[in-house]
């Protein structure tokens, strides 16, 4: 990681010379991806987008970032959320539950959502716009029918691992910058797994778009910092 100064004191320093910042047009963006940074791009699928069976507000938004963001990248990781017909994470499976209700899975707490990402289906596509030509891995979650799967690293059950951690550290990456959807589900979860697995997380914020359902943006943002995730934006990036 090349890390250099820290936003909050690239603000000061904006903040105390103006009058140089004048004879500066730009400044440069403080943080340079190298060969142990890796870009995860979370399921930026037709189903999270309007038209699509679970939209998140203004989630195709987001993909002309992302694009633009992949050019700093040697290596892109993309998940894709693929479920079952039937999934448990469905409220359509649960007799007289409705979305956004929630369910206890033997695992705990589950929020049932409406069918979506269906395996195979258009709605489970990757966006079309989506253009990553460094990408080299799509890790599909999601697809043990009893078990949902918001985090990229591991199963909600939090037992079974998907992988990705072990072909991450086997390519000797050290670092992940997480984007997609949404902010406060797949993307939170898959930072907090990463910090917790020993990798240096960001989150690109504008690279990624909330649920928000009863405040678990505000939560998810809480959680993070509180367990070292450092919240940027994609324009920090170099
Ligand atoms: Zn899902």
């Amino acid at each position: 990681m090349n890390l250099t100064p820290s936003g909050l004191s690239r603000r000061i320093f904006l903040a105390s010379t103006a009058a140089v910042a004048l004879a500066r047009p730009s400044f440069a963006a403080t943080i340079k991806p190298d060969a142990k940074s890796a870009l995860i791009v979370v399921d930026v699928q037709n189903c999270f987008v309007d038209g699509g069976t679970l939209p998140v507000k203004g989630g195709a938004q987001i993909v002309p970032i992302i694009n633009k963001l992949a050019g700093s990248f040697e290596n892109v990781v993309v998940t894709q959320d693929w479920h079952t017909p039937g999934h448990a994470s469905f409220a359509s499976t649960h007799a007289g539950k409705k979305p956004f209700e929630t369910t206890q899975m033997p695992y705990g707490t589950q929020v049932l959502w409406p069918d979506h990402c269906v395996q195979g289906s258009d709605d489970a596509a990757l966006l079309k716009d989506l253009k990553l030509p460094t990408a080299q891995l799509i890790i599909r979650k999601g697809f043990h029918k009893d078990v949902d799967s918001y985090s990229a690293f591991e199963e909600a059950d939090r037992k079974t691992s998907t992988g990705l951690a072990a072909y991450l550290k086997a390519r000797g990456i050290d670092t992940v910058f997480v984007t997609g959807l949404a902010t406060d589900f797949c993307v939170a979860w898959t930072a907090l797994d990463a910090r917790k697995l020993g990798f240096n997380v960001y989150v690109i914020e504008d690279a990624t778009r909330a649920i928000d359902l009863n405040g678990s943006l505000a939560a998810a943002w809480k959680q993070m910092a509180d367990a070292g995730v450092k919240r940027i934006q994609s324009g920090d990036i170099a």
